[in-house]
């Protein structure tokens, strides 16, 4: 049996990092990965490019991970997007935020970020062995002893658990992280999957394929729910909806839908205009061409396809001037371009989900070292804990940030 200071299981974003920062500090570093290759799922972050953080400042990026987010002030005051880009940087990747929020590296390659990580962990000596999957944990009373692989058994005093969530099962995160947690003891929340599209009951929507509608508000129609609101680009779908908006949005409904078979939602198509707006718009556009039908008016606001859809929903004959319409179906329209209803049903589940909202809970890690409270020498890092983000970089700087508290094995 060979003999480390410090094991980490999984080679993603979270797991390197801790892998890196732990032999930066002297320590033998083996690091465990299921797959054939290191940083699968880094490779596919932001469609190749790696949105790998973004310049918002601590205090407001915790905010966008909702109650919990708290949890990560330690881990972001030692580690924040400046400090990630620095060290990016110092291991020869420069990057930078095109739109001023999310940063990619220069390069837009995620094959970048792998490349230089796994140069820094060769060049420090982390002995990294894949097609390693790991089954199982030891602990000496309450110390961890071992790592036991589907071939091997290592013993260590320390074990930094990377493992990620459950999203993208072939991208390697099949929830193992989960197990092993509690074998040792720990909590797991109730996981849900998240940042995916998502399919919906009504069936215009197909008709709607062709055109991204921007900054679209989307909030649930459920009283106890209404706080919960998501604005971006949003797509339609033969089933359902996609898009930014949605895969923000997701991670409210997925929970939801388990508890409920459909969820109500509304959404602003048309840039958060609302009914006074909408009425003005429409009697400068007829000032101008008073022989615009109302098709010609209601494209002025969104596409044709979905123009056309909210017609039929209103009942409102396209091919007539506003004026001819029924004041009740006037109204129904102009209803409809402030909150267009759609019931979510559904969803393809882990499959598609970028993310996994829920994981180990939080209440047994220590926020300032990331070590376990009920096992010493036990670390947990990136998305097996339950914490998750939007879109926009969110989660990995969250994942490096974890890994570089854990990697210090304090
Ligand atoms: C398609 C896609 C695009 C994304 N784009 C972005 C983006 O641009 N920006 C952003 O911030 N976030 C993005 N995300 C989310 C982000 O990628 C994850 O939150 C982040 O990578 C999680 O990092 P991690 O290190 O915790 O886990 P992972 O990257 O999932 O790594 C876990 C590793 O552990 C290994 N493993 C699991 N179980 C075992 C075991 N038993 N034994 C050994 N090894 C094991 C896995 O094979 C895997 O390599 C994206 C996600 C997806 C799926």
């Amino acid at each position: 049996m060979q003999a480390y200071t410090l094991i980490v299981i999984g080679s993603g974003a979270a797991g390197m990092m801790a892998a890196i920062t732990a032999a930066r500090n002297g320590k033998k570093v083996l690091l465990l990965e299921k797959l054939s290759k290191i940083g699968a799922k880094l490779k596919a972050t932001g469609g190749g490019r790696c949105n790998l953080t973004n310049t918002l400042d601590n205090e407001t990026f915790m905010s966008h991970f909702g109650r919990d987010g708290k949890f990560m002030m330690p881990a972001l005051d030692a580690f924040d997007h400046k400090a990630l880009m620095a060290f990016f940087k110092e291991i020869g990747v420069e990057s930078h935020a095109p739109d001023g929020f999310r940063v990619f590296p220069m390069t837009h390659s995620s094959s970048t970020i792998i490349d230089a990580m796994q140069q820094e962990m060769e060049g420090l000596g982390v002995e990294v062995r894949c097609s390693q999957k790991v089954i199982a944990l030891s602990c000496n009373n309450t110390q961890i002893s071992a790592v036991e692989t589907m071939t091997d058994t290592y013993l260590t005093d320390h074990v930094v658990v990377a493992t990620g969530g459950k999203g993208y099962p072939v991208l390697g995160a099949e929830g193992d992280g989960y197990a092993l947690a509690e074998s040792l003891g720990h909590k797991v929340t109730e996981v849900f999957p998240a940042m995916m599209p998502l399919k919906c009951k009504e069936k215009w929507v197909a008709n709607c394929t062709a055109d991204t509608i921007a900054k679209v508000t989307m909030t649930v129609d459920m009283k106890k729910y209404k706080k919960l609101k998501a604005q971006g680009d949003l797509i339609f779908t033969k089933s359902g909806i996609r898009g930014p908006v949605v895969l923000d949005f997701s991670r409210e409904i997925t929970p939801l839908l388990s508890q409920y078979e459909e969820v109500p939602v509304l959404m602003n198509l048309t840039k958060g205009m609302n009914e006074e707006q909408i009425r003005a718009h429409f009697k400068k556009v007829l000032e101008k061409d008073p022989h615009q039908n109302v098709l010609a008016l209601v494209k002025t606001l969104l596409p044709e396809s979905v123009s056309l859809e909210l017609c039929r929903s209103a009942e409102a004959n396209p091919t007539l001037g506003l004026h001819k319409l029924p004041g009740v179906v006037r109204d129904r329209l102009i209803k409809l371009l402030v909150w267009t209803p759609l019931t979510i049903n559904g969803h393809d589940g882990f499959k598609m989900a970028m993310i996994t909202r829920g994981g180990v809970s939080l209440k047994e890690i220590d926020p300032y070292t990331m070590q376990s409270k009920k096992c010493q020498g036990l670390y947990f890092c990136g998305e097996v804990m339950n914490l998750d983000g939007p879109c926009g970089g969110y989660n990995l700087q969250w994942s490096f940030a974890s890994g570089h508290i854990a990697g210090k094995l304090g």
